[in-house]
């Protein structure tokens, strides 16, 4: 018997022992095509010789040291190497241990600024349902999952949600992308006027919608919007790549591709590619500087935070991510995940949608195709679909629909940038058996 609390209390684990590349092992001799990078994490696969060498280097030369009293060379390094790839204006970087935290920290700057700049009435925060921003408080409340907050619901700072940008479910029949996104982006400034304008402090999305609903890209000239509603109020715009960012999308940050910056950028996951639990705060120069030239100080800090190892270890992920020219085999890839994925599913009865970007792929089921109505959620077709899967050797994130059908369930596939043809054909393959096995 487990003394650990899994996630789940009722269920049983296979123990990983090993990993090699795209694949992890268990006890039992058992190996896993990693398809979904754990939850995006694994970006080079497992035991990469050189990230593991970059660690034993630190580790030799210096575990810790708290950040109250230095700083050290990884993190200096970490903080130069995110800065000159950052999109436009993002001038400082504020490390912490993962994607949660990193979403507390940009919530709390946020806050931060508005008191710094004479905005104290400037608190509420506006976000977007069918999203995850992650578990802690501030993140859960910020998240649009309603499932995950119910419980916790009267522990929750008050949010605004919206809807997503989410042309599968939500996109009128007849009408046209731009007048979606149109549509879409004008529910940000309906809320941003309800609310008051004078009271509204961030905007935080996901560039590239991840685990609550999978996969989901925001239609062209949405983001362009959102960036222009919140300039024209004065609200900060917060993205949050903690998923879909650091080359999942084929492009460092997936907001490249939508041609807007943020004023705040979260990033984690493949920063680190799950070496060391590491995630950052990409900060804009002037929220920067209404801190340094006002009270001096971001009153924030974890023990961890800026810790060398996992510094290290997002310095060396990243140096591999440029040296072996991978974002090209994300893009490349990701166009033959995707075709592949077409050909095998598109037919699939219960297939509704195949969508993503780069090596960041979801598919979503659905009870009726023409309808779009989901399954009943008490089924939970995507634990079967995980089950069966992982009975076939392959792991894929899946995640549930909703009983009011404001989404389905779905599978969502983020293998490591180093996959091959042969390696997506082996997914896609047993991909397709499991979902067959599992309707
Ligand atoms: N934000 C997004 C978009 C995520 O997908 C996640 C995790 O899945 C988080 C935040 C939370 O990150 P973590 O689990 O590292 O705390």
């Amino acid at each position: 018997m487990t003394r650990l609390l899994y996630r789940t209390a009722r269920a049983t684990l296979p123990v990983a022992v090993g990993g090699q590349g795209i694949e992890l092992i268990d006890s039992e001799g058992r190996r896993y095509i990693d398809a979904s990078g754990g939850a995006a994490v694994s970006c080079l696969g497992h035991q990469h010789p050189d990230v593991l060498a970059a660690l034993h280097a630190q580790l030799d030369r210096l575990a810790y040291a708290h950040t109250g009293f230095f700083t050290s060379e990884p993190a200096e390094q970490l903080a130069e190497r995110l800065v000159a790839d950052a999109p436009p204006g993002l001038e400082r970087v504020y490390l912490v241990s993962g994607g949660s935290e990193a979403i507390e920290a940009a919530l709390k700057m946020a806050r931060q600024y508005m008191v710094e700049t004479g905005q104290p009435q400037r608190r509420h925060v506006i976000a977007r349902r069918q999203s995850y921003h992650g578990n802690t408080l501030g993140a859960l409340a910020t998240g649009g999952n309603a499932g995950r907050r119910a419980a916790f619901q009267p522990l929750l700072i008050d949010t605004h949600h919206i809807d997503p940008c989410y042309a599968y479910r939500l996109r009128e029949p007849g009408e046209s992308e731009a007048a979606y996104a149109a549509r879409a982006a004008q529910a940000l400034e309906d809320r941003i006027l309800d609310i008051g304008p004078e009271r509204v402090m961030a905007f935080v999305a996901e560039t590239v919608v991840g685990a609550t609903a999978g996969a989901i890209p925001p239609v062209a000239d949405y983001l362009k919007r959102i960036r222009a509603i919140c300039d024209r109020y004065g609200v900060l715009l917060i993205l949050d790549e903690v998923m879909c960012g650091m080359g999942r999308c084929g492009t460092l940050h997936a907001c490249e591709q939508d041609g807007v910056s943020p004023d705040l950028m979260t990033i984690a996951k493949g920063l680190g590619g799950g070496y060391q639990p590491i995630g950052a705060v990409l900060l804009s120069g002037r929220i920067f500087d209404a801190f340094a030239n006002g009270s001096g100080a971001f009153m924030h800090g974890h023990t961890y935070m800026g810790h060398p190892m996992a510094a290290a270890a997002g310095l060396a992920v990243q140096d591999i991510l440029r040296r072996d020219g991978l974002l090209a085999n994300v893009t490349a890839m990701g166009e033959i995940l995707r075709q592949r994925l077409v050909e095998r599913l598109g037919d699939t009865p219960h297939v509704g949608d195949i969508r993503g970007r780069g090596l960041f792929r979801a598919v979503e089921l659905v009870a009726d195709r023409t309808t779009r109505a989901p399954f009943d959620p008490s089924l939970k077709l995507h634990a079967r679909i995980k089950h069966e899967a992982m009975a076939r050797g392959l792991m894929v994130y899946p995640a549930g629909g909703t009983a009011d059908g404001t989404r389905g369930d779905h599978v969502l596939l983020a293998p490591p940038f180093i996959v091959t043809p042969g390696d997506i054909d082996r997914i896609v393959d047993r991909l397709g058996d499991a979902i067959d096995a599992a309707l």
